[in-house]
């Protein structure tokens, strides 16, 4: 059962697609148990990635990435995702947030700070999320105010993929404070994590993407140059918005991957057991799942590669990208619970891929905006 045939993704996504399902059968699938497991970073499969030009590479050509598209990063997140939502994590986010510093920065910070990430000599990250708030962009508290050439930032993000790891992170911080333009206080600075007063840690052990790591970082009179701004002072909720329209894309292809590895467990286990004296797949009410799965499977599939041209041609990008996001996203939770009772008891075992997926599910519907947020967006974006 090839769950993530390719005649749905472009011609243009095929290759890469390829190169990404020989990555994740040779590197990733070998590996998931163990990662998760353990709960490490894992350092070795990244820099296995970055050998095989499967990390950092939207990063354009000029800049020394391979440009690649969204619809060729999606087609890479659907094969990472089904092998291993954690390590998938790891690879896809080494270059998380360049992508604003690419279309929104000068040349100096490109050559500075992009062109090492694209040639996989460096690390970034996105850091917006706060300990209090995470959904209200335009409620986060770190602050970045001017002082001479400089801005000193205070505050603390939470669940910041590679604040520990990382050379450089993209800090969303407020540089304003009027009351009628909420959106418009906020700005984005190039960080670099060596910078006096910048302080991370791990959090918490996570109970799914366990080989992902995200961090607790403090700010404390945290100075950066003025030179470090991304864009100008108080354009960053928007390049934000923007960023995130192209991320929901992606995080459907996790949704997908996800989606796709139930499906494929659950319709190997029945077919392997019995009961009741036959195979448990000759059991109408089990075919009925599997088929509610599929169905459902496909819908978001095709809702979601639509997204991602829609998204491209920057049609209703907004509406488009958070429709996928949260249809893919919700299409694998289901799955996973279908795929949990046809394993029957043998679900629980956490060693088993059903239950790593299981766990796993329940972090897409939440990251890169909730779910319930998306559907306010869904709404309020409609095109009338
Ligand atoms: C594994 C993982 C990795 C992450 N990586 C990053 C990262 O690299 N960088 C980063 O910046 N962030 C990251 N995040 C943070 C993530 O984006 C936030 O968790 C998410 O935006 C939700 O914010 P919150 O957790 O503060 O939930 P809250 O904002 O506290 O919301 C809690 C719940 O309240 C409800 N809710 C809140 N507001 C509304 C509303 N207006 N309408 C309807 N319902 C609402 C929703 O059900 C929501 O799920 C990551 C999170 C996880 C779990």
């Amino acid at each position: 059962m090839d769950l993530l045939e390719e005649t749905v993704v472009p011609e243009a996504a095929r290759d890469i697609k390829q190169e990404a399902r020989e990555f994740a059968a040779e590197h990733i699938e070998p590996n998931a148990a163990e990662y998760y497991e353990r709960g490490e970073y894992p350092v070795d499969i990244l820099e296995q990635g970055m050998e095989a030009g499967l990390v950092a590479q939207d990063i354009g050509e000029e800049y020394g990435g391979r440009g690649l598209s969204l619809q060729q990063v999606l087609a890479m997140a659907e094969e990472f995702y089904k092998a291993d939502a954690g390590i998938a994590l790891t690879l896809q986010l080494a270059s998380f947030g360049a992508e604003m510093l690419e279309d929104h920065g000068n040349e100096e910070q490109k050559e500075e700070y992009l062109r090492p990430v694209a040639e996989n000599e460096q690390l970034t990250g996105l850091a917006v999320s706060e300990p209090e708030t995470g959904s209200d962009m335009a409620g986060m508290q770190t602050t970045a105010e001017k002082d001479g050439d400089e801005y000193v930032l205070n505050g603390e993000k939470y669940w910041i993929g590679n604040g520990v790891e990382a050379d450089w992170v993209t800090v969303y911080a407020k540089t304003g404070d009027d009351p009628n333009n909420r959106y418009g206080n906020y700005s984005l600075f190039i960080v670099p994590t060596d910078t006096d007063g910048y302080d991370a840690e791990h959090i918490p052990e996570k109970m799914g993407f366990r080989a992902s790591k995200q961090a607790h970082i403090v700010f404390d009179d945290c100075r950066v140059p003025e030179e470090n701004v991304i864009g100008h002072e108080g354009a960053g909720f928007y390049m934000l918005a923007e960023f995130f329209n192209h991320g929901r894309v992606i995080v459907a292809g996790h949704g997908l991957g996800l989606a796709a590895a139930a499906i494929e467990e659950g319709w190997d286990f029945v077919h392997d057991r019995e009961a009741f004296g036959k195979s448990v797949d000759e059991f109408q009410a089990v075919q009925h799942k599997l088929a509610d799965m599929r169905m459902e499977f496909e819908s978001a599939r095709a809702l979601t590669w639509r997204a991602a041209d829609k998204v491209a041609n920057q049609e209703n990008a907004g509406f488009w990208a958070a429709m996928a996001k949260t249809k893919a996203t919700e299409v694998s939770t289901q799955c996973a619970e279908k795929g949990m009772q046809l394993h029957g008891g043998r679900s629980v075992l956490t060693e088993n891929r059903i239950s790593r997926v299981y766990r796993d599910v329940r972090i897409p519907v939440i990251y890169e905006g909730a779910n319930d947020i998306q559907r306010n967006l869904i709404y309020s974006q409609t095109p009338q």
